[in-house]
């Protein structure tokens, strides 16, 4: 019943200690960016004036560094990272990092920090890069001047509680990205614009909010941190359902990962809108939510205003195989057919600098 579920939150421990280096550059309109450097972790200095706290210029990332079967450490598909970095900078209108920066910095920051990165399976030193406008200036305009940096957190399970099946929330009037907005940014705005609805959420006894497009409220977008795959099985087979990426959806790198893995685990893919009533009705066997943070998650249930509806009740075989073949690769167990890892410190070698 409603409110007396006690949904999951992520683990204290999920991002609440960091290591003891960082990452920074500077940009301004004439010298550009700085070369980045690695430096202690401590906190920042900012005038009230900065330009990110009055309009929002802040976006940011988040990847994984994994301990690999070797002892090496490996980067997930930092690549990715950067390129999306580069799309929500030019979509903030925010300058972007010079080619290959981004990455170097990733490693830069790993390899000072290797000691820290977890030995178990499922656990990683989890990166933020972020950017932000720290011009002092009020006027609304582009700021002139910015700060680069990547920090980094010792990452366990995400949630506390570990896999138990997560339940939406679909009945909310918010929407989390309109056409033509932001939602396919990694933009601190949006983060903020969504806490509202994740607390309804919780009122309402669920753990997240599905969020469903702007216009009829209708089509299936993602969660608030994790996109969403359905599982269909017809004529013996299972599919992997999931929406098609348009400007209202954030282009997870592990959405991406789990439907390139999808042929060799034996399941096909379809990419197509999902209807709210479509899961309502039953149509999907499984369904599980992917991000970089937590995963692979299983999803159990969707609740709107009208009651709650359970999604397959066939357990969570596809989400379990999926999550183990993500984590096989993750930690150089399976081996790197697509050339996903980029290794930042190889087995024995000394931490480069810190
Ligand atoms: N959707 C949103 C809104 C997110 O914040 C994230 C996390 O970054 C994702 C989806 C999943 O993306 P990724 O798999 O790259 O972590």
């Amino acid at each position: 019943m409603a409110g007396q579920r006690v949904p999951h939150q992520p683990a204290p421990s999920f991002g609440s200690r960091f290591t003891d280096h960082m990452v920074v550059a500077t940009h301004d309109a004439t010298a550009g960016w700085s070369t980045p450097e690695l430096v202690p972790f401590a906190d920042l200095s900012l005038s009230p004036a900065a330009m990110v706290l009055h309009y929002g210029q802040a976006i940011f990332e988040g990847l994984k560094a994994f301990r690999q079967a070797d002892g090496s450490v490996a980067l997930f598909r930092p690549d990715l990272n950067a390129e999306r970095f580069d799309r929500s900078a030019r979509r903030l209108a925010m300058p972007p990092l010079p080619s290959g920066a981004f990455t170097r910095a990733c490693i830069d920051l790993v390899r000072a920090d290797a000691a820290e990165v977890p030995d178990e399976r499922g656990h990683s030193l989890y990166l933020r890069p972020m950017m932000i406008a720290t011009e002092a200036a009020l006027g609304v305009r582009p700021a002139d001047e910015y700060l680069f940096a990547v920090f980094a957190s010792p990452a366990g399970a995400y949630f506390g509680d570990g896999g138990r099946p997560v339940t939406v929330w679909a009945g909310g009037t918010q929407a989390r990205a309109a056409p033509g907005g932001t939602g396919a940014a990694k933009c601190s705005g949006n983060y903020g614009a969504s806490l509202a609805a994740r607390a309804e959420a919780a009122r309402q006894g669920c753990d997240e909010v599905l969020w469903l497009d702007a216009i009829e409220h209708r089509w299936v977008e993602e969660l608030g941190g994790m996109n969403i795959v359905f599982v269909a099985e017809a004529d013996g087979r299972l599919t992997l359902v999931t929406p098609p990426l348009t400007d209202t959806i954030l282009d997870g790198i592990t959405r991406r990962s789990v439907l390139e893995l999808a042929d060799a685990l034996g399941y096909g893919v379809e990419v197509r809108p999902v209807a709210l009533e479509e899961v309502l009705a039953g149509w999907f066997s499984e369904a599980f939510a992917c991000g970089t943070a937590a995963a692979i998650v299983p999803v159990g249930a969707v609740r709107t205003a009208d009651g709650t509806t359970a999604i397959g009740g066939a357990g969570a075989a596809v989400a379990d195989r999926v999550r183990d073949a993500l984590l096989a690769v993750q930690h150089g167990v399976a081996p790197d057919v697509h050339g996903w890892l980029t290794t930042a410190v190889r087995e024995g070698l000394e931490p480069a600098r810190g």
